[in-house]
């Protein structure tokens, strides 16, 4: 197992966001975790980023506890995030924010840098662009390939489609599966439940801060239950 969450709690102040969270990732996989709005996607990410602390439970990564390992020795590790909202640096060029994805490597990114524009030629064509002025699709590319400046065992995609027309959408679902395809595994949040069950191997049903539902992702494609809820009951 690549990535394991145990039971975690999460709280916002007095509020329980996560309550109990079991979640298993293995190599080489794409697992999705869906759910309506406030059900605790985010939060599971932020939690196995760091970026939220634990409660109680427990995360393991390779084997080893990481429940209280510092976010940047998270990413150092092989734990890479493009976070919600994008979050690129808008007065930055295109290029100099994919390098702040792998400033606090020690080796060369240089085969990194060559992958992200083999897998996004746009930001190649416009590697001195300032970020700010990237349409969404681009800032969500952008946001994609600094993740991967990280050299990531695992990405952790947080609503890569948010906001994008439907062809874009159909792109970075492509990308997302040729990214796994190359050998990185994927824990990805989505909105988009029927795009991201059909790129994805397993999938977790979030509803409240708990699983309610684990399955192969093709299997909750059928699912009744599933299916009128998150997939427009078609
Ligand atoms: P969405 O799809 O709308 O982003 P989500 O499934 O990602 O939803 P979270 O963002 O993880 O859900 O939120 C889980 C719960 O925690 C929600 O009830 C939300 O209101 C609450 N929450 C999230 N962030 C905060 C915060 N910074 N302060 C207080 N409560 C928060």
């Amino acid at each position: 197992m690549l990535l394991e969450i145990e039971d975690i709690h999460v709280h916002y102040g007095k509020i329980g966001a996560l309550k109990g969270v079991s979640i298993q990732v293995d190599e080489g996989e794409i697992v999705t975790l869906i759910g309506a709005n406030g059900a605790g996607k985010t939060t599971t990410l932020k939690t196995i980023s760091g970026l939220r602390p634990l409660t109680s439970g427990r995360i393991t990564f390779e084997g080893q506890d990481i429940s209280k390992v510092a976010g940047h020795v998270r990413v150092r590790r092989g734990i890479g995030q493009s976070p919600e909202g994008r979050g690129i640096f808008p007065g930055m060029t295109v290029q100099e924010n994919l390098f702040m994805g792998s400033y606090a490597r020690k080796d060369s990114p240089a085969k990194e840098l060559a992958e992200v524009y083999e897998l996004f030629p746009r930001l190649s064509e416009r590697k001195d662009q300032v970020g700010g002025t990237m349409s969404g699709g681009e800032q969500q590319m952008l946001a994609i390939g600094r993740a991967l400046m990280t050299k990531p065992k695992v990405l952790l995609l947080d609503e890569p489609s948010m906001g994008l027309a439907p062809l874009l959408v159909a792109q970075i679902f492509s990308i997302i599966k040729e990214i796994n395809d190359r050998g990185t595994t994927v824990l990805l949040v989505e909105q988009n439940a029927r795009q991201a069950l059909q790129v994805a191997h397993r999938a977790y049903v979030l509803e409240t801060g708990q699983v309610v539902k684990s399955a192969p992702a093709h299997e909750l494609l059928d699912d009744p239950s599933v299916r009128a809820a998150y997939l427009g009951g078609d």
